[in-house]
């Protein structure tokens, strides 16, 4: 099961490599394997993939959008042309189940890179009336950004980062997680063939000190994270120092709120899709599930008999439901969650094991888990578990459940199922989140803008937002009568 690329990096259009950078060793999670093996960007393989951004740039910004855009379109066809490859690439670096890969990860990226093709052209500033004089605004481009991504969605990350900045006319230098450095070349790739001019989409492979490495060059104008809050609170105080324009992507601890007229089977659907797609590793999931307390038995036993269901496996069969986590130590930081979860005093519903599964002994895997009888207080209900881990809890009424589900530093997501839209809407108003649903849960086109209030981040993905947060406005006052000086 290989899956070496050219070289580690893609930088100026094409692969480059040195061998003296820290080995990354990428492991199938399903069986720990290793399948490929690259390495972190050297200090000269930094500069270069800077300095050919910056040279890039340039040029680029003065294309006219609907040009930019057009390379994009070409790039989204592309993307959904290799469709099944890409799915394939996916699931051998995060494990993540192919059912999904083939509709969440190159297809979501796909959306981004067509929507910001069509969505350029008409993204202006505007023209402001003075009486006489007037003024307009200019949406320019911010130069060289840095996008750093996480594992969960590593094609995804590329693309929601990438597109937008991009049709805004900058250029990206993009370093993936180095748990996930696969498809972000693939992209790379796609984004030449594409005819993407050579420097403005590099991809540079690394650690940790890669990242800070990008974030604190001076040639870089914005950086753009996705990842956990420790790492986004040291990468703004970073950014911050030289004044860069920062978007951060970080993680949460999000409700859900069910209330008692809810229809059942799709409010467990929402929680079971808020806490088991991608083996529970996604950001924005509901791992804190409020049910109303003349619902809650009904709605535990019927969530046990479905969640029993979900078909653990071989992420490359189609009907396989569920995959192992991405690694070893993500593996060992949810059992231990599920053991502290147990020590705290709640309740094992389901679930709980890592499972070992014949011929994939080395996978990484652990069973859909629900914790009843959960209080707020608990660990489990107050820390981000990243895996396949869901807490319920029981509340009474409207503003407890509001009050509750508002504790917590966190404000990235939130959801609500219920049948009366009056109540929907007033709850949803309440809820601090950045993202919110109403009787569904974690889907987020493009067309909508992502993102986190309180520790949970700064900024929007997706949507005009995001080219918002790539581009900065200039004003320019034009007189058109003479100038009223005193002197
Ligand atoms: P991390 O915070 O560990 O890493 C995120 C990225 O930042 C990685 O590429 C990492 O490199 C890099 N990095 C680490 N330290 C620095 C630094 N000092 N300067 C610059 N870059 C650095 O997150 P994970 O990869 O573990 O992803 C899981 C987290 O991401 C969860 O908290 C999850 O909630 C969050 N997330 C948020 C999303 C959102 O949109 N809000 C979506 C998906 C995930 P390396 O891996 O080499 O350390």
């Amino acid at each position: 099961m290989r899956a070496q690329p050219t070289a580690s990096h893609y930088v100026n259009g094409r692969y480059i490599d040195d061998d003296r950078g820290a080995e990354i060793a990428v492991i199938y999670p399903a069986t720990g394997e290793r399948i490929a093996t690259l390495h972190a960007a050297t200090p000269n393989i930094i500069e270069l993939a800077i300095e050919s951004a910056r040279e890039a740039q340039v040029e680029w910004a003065h294309l006219k959008p609907v040009e930019r855009g057009r390379i994009l379109r070409r790039a989204a066809d592309l993307l959904r042309e290799r469709n099944e490859a890409l799915a394939r690439l996916e699931t051998l670096n995060t494990g993540k189940a192919i059912q999904e890969t083939l509709v969440a990860d190159a297809p979501s990226a796909a959306d981004c890179l067509e929507y910001f093709a069509g969505a350029i052209a008409s993204f202006n500033g505007e023209h402001i009336d003075l009486g006489g004089s007037f003024a307009y605004t200019r949406r320019e481009a911010l130069g060289v950004c840095v996008g750093i991504g996480a594992w969960n969605y590593p094609i995804q990350i590329a693309g929601w980062k990438s597109a937008p900045a991009l049709a805004m006319g900058n250029a990206m230098v993009f370093k993936p997680s180095e748990n996930t450095p696969l498809s972000a070349l693939a992209l790379a790739e796609i984004y030449s063939e594409a005819g993407l001019p050579d420097g403005l989409f590099n991809v540079v492979q690394g650690y940790g000190e890669t990242g800070a490495a990008l974030v604190s060059h001076p040639g870089v104008a914005k950086v753009s994270v996705t990842g956990s809050v420790p790492t986004g609170k040291r990468v703004l105080a970073q950014a911050g120092t030289e004044m860069k324009h920062a978007t951060m992507e970080l993680g949460g601890k999000s409700p859900l709120i069910i209330f008692d007229d809810a229809d059942l089977e799709n409010a467990i659907g929402g929680a079971m899709l808020g806490n088991f797609y991608s083996t529970g590793q996604i950001c924005s999931n509901s791992t804190r599930v409020f049910v109303q307390k003349d619902l809650h038995e009904r709605f535990v036993t019927r969530l046990v008999e479905r969640t029993k269901k979900i078909r653990i496996g071989d992420p490359l069969d189609p009907d396989t439901q569920m995959g192992p986590l991405v690694n070893k130590s993500q593996h060992e930081k949810v059992l231990s969650y599920i053991e502290i979860g147990k020590q705290e005093g709640a309740t094992l519903a389901c679930g709980g094991n890592a499972p070992s599964l014949q011929g994939f002994e080395g996978g990484f895997f652990v069973e859909p888990t629900v914790f009843t009888n959960v209080t707020d207080a608990m660990r489990i209900a107050r820390e981000e578990i990243f895996g396949p881990v869901m807490s319920v809890l029981s509340f009474e009424d409207e503003s407890e459940a509001i009050a509750r589900a508002n504790d917590t530093d966190y404000g990235l997501a939130a959801g609500v199922f219920t049948r009366d839209m009056a109540r929907a809407h007033r709850v949803i108003g309440q809820l601090q989140a950045g993202t919110c649903w109403i009787n569904t849960y974690n889907l987020t086109p493009v067309e909508l803008p992502f993102g986190g209030s309180k520790q949970s981040g700064i900024g929007r993905e997706n949507s005009l937002a995001a080219l918002g947060h790539y581009s900065q406005l200039k004003s320019v006052y034009v007189e058109t009568g003479d100038v009223d000086s005193p002197y």
